[in-house]
């Protein structure tokens, strides 16, 4: 049987950890607060929004949030980003994706400093970690690290494969497996073979946004499986992109959809808020 790498109970301990850390800076006069920007009122966003509001309430994070109408144009969000850049009392500053198809999303996020750039899609943050700077990591691919050395899986060495080379996921998961000295191939969708090289993987990540598409016959025996996709099924149900069923029998560790990968995205946002204080300091 799998170990089922169990995201909820480490979000929780690095969520508990970063409590503590938040506290320390209050007894230093150091108050974080984020800026959380949502245009428009996608349903999707507004829940991702209230999720990460409910972290920062626990968190003992202040958050500020700017609800706009979906008619905003981008000048005016460009003009709210560059005052929450200038003022210093924010450390971080968040714009919920997707944006409407009026807005240029790359203008809106190069216009955030790179020093507030909590997400991590700044081109100056992916360059820094391509190059091994400080700077903010793209908070889904660093959880996927957390939830790796938190369950006690050596990466050093290994044969890595990621499925994916999207922006937000695969790339800058390939970099952080690179820098912890694994043995890295990314996948997508023109890999001629994919199970060939799939099966070649000690530890697999998945991000391909396909529900279920990889099953036990992509897998080696003994492998860690992480799943990133999320999607709702016929039954309303969530699953990923790796079907569990198939694969947990043949995998020495895996992330289950709900409860993998998923609370690790709000809990390495709110560790970035934190890591925005002595980033600021640099
Ligand atoms: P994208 O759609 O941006 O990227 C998908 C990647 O998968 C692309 O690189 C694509 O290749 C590749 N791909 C698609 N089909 C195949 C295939 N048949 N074989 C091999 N590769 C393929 O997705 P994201 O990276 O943004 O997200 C991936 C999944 O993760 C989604 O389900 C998303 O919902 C989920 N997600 C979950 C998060 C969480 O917090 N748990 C956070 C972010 C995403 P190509 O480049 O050639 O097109």
């Amino acid at each position: 049987m799998a170990q089922i790498i169990d995201g909820k109970r480490i979000s929780k301990e690095i969520k508990d950890e970063l409590k503590n850390k938040v506290a320390e800076y209050k007894a230093q006069g150091v108050e974080i607060a984020l800026a959380v920007i949502q245009v428009g009122k996608d349903p999707a966003s507004t829940v991702y929004v209230g999720n990460k509001k409910k972290a920062c309430e626990y968190i003992g994070i202040q958050s500020v949030a700017y609800e706009l109408p979906e008619d905003t144009t981008e000048e005016e969000l460009l003009a709210i980003i560059d005052k929450l850049n200038q003022d210093d009392s924010i450390y971080g500053i968040l714009v919920q994706l997707p944006l409407p198809k009026h807005m240029n999303e790359d203008h809106i996020l190069k216009a955030i400093d790179p020093k507030k750039d909590v997400d991590g899609f700044h081109p100056q943050s992916v360059g820094a970690l391509s190059i091994g700077q400080p700077g903010f990591v793209s908070c889904t691919p660093a959880g996927i690290i957390q939830l790796l050395k938190r369950s006690g899986i050596e990466i050093a060495g290994k044969e890595c494969v990621v499925v994916g080379r999207s922006n937000i996921v695969g790339k800058p998961m390939a970099l952080l497996l690179l820098r912890e000295n694994g043995t890295v191939t990314i996948c997508h969708s023109k890999t001629a073979d994919l199970r060939e090289v799939t099966r070649r993987a000690d530890i697999l990540v998945v991000a391909i946004g396909k529900p279920k598409m990889i099953d036990a016959s992509y897998v080696k025996e003994g492998a860690v499986v992480i799943d990133v996709g999320i999607h709702r099924n016929e039954e309303n149900k969530l699953c990923g992109d790796v079907d569990y069923t198939s694969v947990e029998p043949v995998a020495s560790a895996i992330t289950p959809v709900p409860g993998g990968v998923g609370p690790m995205t709000i809990a390495m946002l709110m560790n970035n808020c934190v890591e925005a204080v002595e980033l600021r300091k640099a």
